[in-house]
């Protein structure tokens, strides 16, 4: 029996960045994972400026397009266009990605088992045991960075409160598209699947076409795909690679991502946000909490702390998704209003919190997304 000071479980962005920290501040760490990698994940693979300031290390080596220009679609007919100054997005692939923050946590310090699963988990007053890859470990800490269906969290009883959407993409070479169209650009599609929408994101050689929402449009999201396939005039057909995966979202108080001995971090914790469905902002920030809480001998201390740097960034996306549900074609005029993109690049950049430092022009159109979102 071996024993560690903290064992991760799960090797995605939250698991490896909780590792780095953990690493660098002199704690023994496993990092485990039943894949073995380089693996892929279903994901846009969009890195977004704010999820980057987070990001403990530089990922230039995984990042195959810059993107700098947001393109937002109604119902697929109309669209409009607008470009920032700055990048808005690093656009990289999860089976890179995530194999290279990997390697980065082994770099500071951390062990890296993959291709072992995590499991028998038990927890202690003093401790948790677990099997790793059919090893016992022992750890003064657990943390769950086992994703959307992860076990951690039941383990511990620290899985009520999350919603959990659908997502579904895959890859289209570029021969069937214009790469020079879309080479720096993040389409946005509004209108469909509800509670959420359809995405194009271009990467080195093929573009990633996806769409995701409410758990309840599953058996129909191949549908939507192919819809938005066909508005790129691409054959459905071609689309490779096919992933869904789920997108947990946690309500706002509802839930509690740790306990004594356990923490939860990014979508173990269900903190995609409910708006954009990204959730490596989160993983990234829920990591380096967590790790701060663990090094500071107070895991008990995480959820509050989460809930400062997450909760009221949330509380905007799920009112801005309310109002998309309900009128996305208002939610896409209100949109494309003098002064709003500033406001959208700024939060993508992670130079905005939040959509109330929003001045100016883009006020009205913003607190009208407000409204809609409250109207029954
Ligand atoms: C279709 C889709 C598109 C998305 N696009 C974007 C995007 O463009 N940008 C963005 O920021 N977010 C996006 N997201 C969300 C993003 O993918 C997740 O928020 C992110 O992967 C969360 O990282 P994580 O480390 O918490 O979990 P994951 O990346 O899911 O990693 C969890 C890991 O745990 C491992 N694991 C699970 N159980 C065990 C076990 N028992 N033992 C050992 N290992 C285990 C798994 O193998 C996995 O490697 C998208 C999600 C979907 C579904």
């Amino acid at each position: 029996m071996r024993h560690v000071d903290v064992l991760v479980v799960g090797a995605g962005p939250a698991g490896s960045a909780t590792a780095i920290h953990l690493a660098r501040s002199g704690a023994s760490v496993l990092l485990a994972d039943r894949a073995t990698f380089p693996r892929d994940k279903a994901c846009g693979g969009g890195v977004t400026g704010r999820a980057l300031r987070q990001v403990p290390c530089d990922i230039t080596p995984v990042v195959e397009r810059v993107v700098d220009t947001f393109e937002l679609r109604l119902n697929h007919t109309r669209s409009f266009r607008r470009t920032s100054t700055a990048p808005l997005i690093l656009m990289t692939q999860r089976r890179r990605l995530d194999a290279f923050l990997a390697e980065q946590a082994v770099t500071a310090g951390a062990r890296f088992q993959d291709g072992a699963r995590v499991e028998n988990i038990v927890i202690g007053e003093v401790g948790v045991s677990a099997t790793v890859g059919g090893d016992t470990i022992t750890a003064d800490v657990l943390v769950g960075a086992d994703g959307a269906n992860g076990t951690v969290a039941k383990a511990a009883g620290l899985d009520a409160g999350i919603e959990r959407g659908v997502a579904l993409e895959g890859n289209v070479p570029w021969a069937v598209l214009d790469e020079e169209r879309y080479a720096t650009t993040a389409v946005v599609e509004v209108g469909a699947p509800a509670g959420g929408y359809g995405w194009l994101f271009p990467k080195g050689d093929h573009a990633n076409l996806g769409v995701g929402g409410w758990a309840t449009e599953g058996p129909r999201l191949r549908d939507h795909l192919a819809r938005l396939a066909h508005a790129y005039s691409v054959d459905p057909d071609a689309i490779t690679g096919l992933r869904g995966h789920r997108l947990p979202m946690r309500r706002i108080g509802a839930s509690t991502p740790a306990s004594r001995r356990v923490i939860l971090v990014g979508d173990a914790a269900g903190l995609v946000d409910p708006l954009s469905g990204d959730g490596m902002y989160e993983a990234f920030v829920s990591a380096r909490l967590a790790a701060e809480a663990i090094v500071a001998g107070a895991p008990e201390s995480y959820p509050a702390a989460l809930a400062d740097a997450l909760d009221h960034h949330a509380g905007a996306s799920w009112t801005a998704k309310q109002a998309l549900d309900r009128h996305p074609a208002v939610c896409f005029w209100a949109a494309r209003s003098p002064g709003v993109f500033g406001v959208v690049a700024g939060l993508l950049r992670g130079d905005v919190g939040h959509p109330d430092e929003a001045r100016g022009l883009a006020r009205p159109p913003l607190r009208l997304i407000s409204r809609v979102a409250r109207r029954r």
